[in-house]
């Protein structure tokens, strides 16, 4: 087993998935302005600390079609622009016909905004099962690979391929180990990497390859800053009970603020352990 390992980043805009969600305004716009400052912060420091490694950006339609400029500018520095659906909906619960339309929305403004041809998708919340035959219909007429099944082992990522009754769609599950005695299994990104000491990560890491799996780290725009410009204010969710709004504040600062500081260590321990190989859609010619 080589020493590759794949980072990549969810690249939604979660203050306006939040408001959507919770019904607060949900047409309303896109954070540019946090997305653009969360990219330069990633961006700068993919250059000064991780080799300048270009990654797989899974973005979301909205965010194309409201800020098509933060998308050609990511594919401009040459990075990968992957689906990860048109809205950050949990996708299983669109019938495949739903997934459809939305699906091509989605790929059709990533499109149009990053000049590339859209090859890969990951589901938001990772939202997609084995069960879900009908929707992976739909991804391999569309793309050449998906990223939103977990897996712990190699053999349980073919049987879930085999159960799908795929022929051409590639399968880059991530990886879900049970990386600590502590704790259920983990996945290697977001709040798992953020929240937990980077050994756990790393841990985890290891046993992916060991298992057969490609280890993939995944991260939001978010993540890289700690200066709650995705947070949606108090005063932004009314119509919420009290009690709700303040529930979803204290939720907001954990995604918001808590550990964001200590993510870039962890990447650079990651990087040090693993060699990052590059956009993913790099795995379509291995
Ligand atoms: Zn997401």
């Amino acid at each position: 087993m080589s020493r590759d390992a794949w980072l990549s980043i969810d690249f939604e805009d979660i203050a306006h998935d939040f408001r959507r969600e919770h019904g607060v305004d949900p047409d309303g716009p896109v954070r540019e302005d946090a997305l653009f400052a969360a990219y330069e912060a990633i961006e700068t420091f993919l250059r000064a600390d991780l080799a300048g490694v270009r990654l797989t950006f899974f973005t979301t339609g909205i965010v194309a079609a409201k800020c098509p400029g933060i998308v050609a500018e990511i594919a401009g520095d040459g990075h990968e622009i992957a689906c990860h659906y048109h809205f950050h909906d949990p996708c299983r619960l669109d019938p495949p016909d739903v997934f459809d339309a939305n699906l091509a929305r989605a790929i059709d403004a990533l499109e149009t905004a990053s000049g590339q041809r859209v090859l890969g998708f990951r589901a938001p919340r990772f939202s997609l099962t084995a069960a879900d035959v009908g929707h992976f219909r739909v991804l391999e007429r569309r793309l050449a690979y998906d990223s939103s099944l977990n897996a712990a082992f190699a053999a349980e990522a073919e049987a879930m391929r085999r159960a799908l009754g795929l022929e051409r769609l590639a399968l880059f599950p991530m990886a879900r180990e049970k990386a600590s005695r502590l704790l259920p299994p983990v996945k290697t990104g977001g709040s798992y990497l953020k929240l937990l000491p980077g050994s756990v990560t790393i841990r985890a890491m290891e046993m992916a390859a060991a298992a057969g799996l490609r280890p993939m780290v995944y991260l939001h725009p978010y993540e890289f800053v700690a200066d709650r410009s995705f947070q949606v204010a108090m005063r932004d969710m009314q119509g919420m009970p009290r009690g709700r709004r303040l529930y979803w504040a204290l939720r907001q600062a954990q995604w918001h603020s808590v550990g964001n500081r200590s993510v870039m260590n962890k990447l650079r321990r990651i990087a040090a352990a693993w060699r990052l190989a590059g956009p993913m859609r790099g795995l379509l010619e291995s």
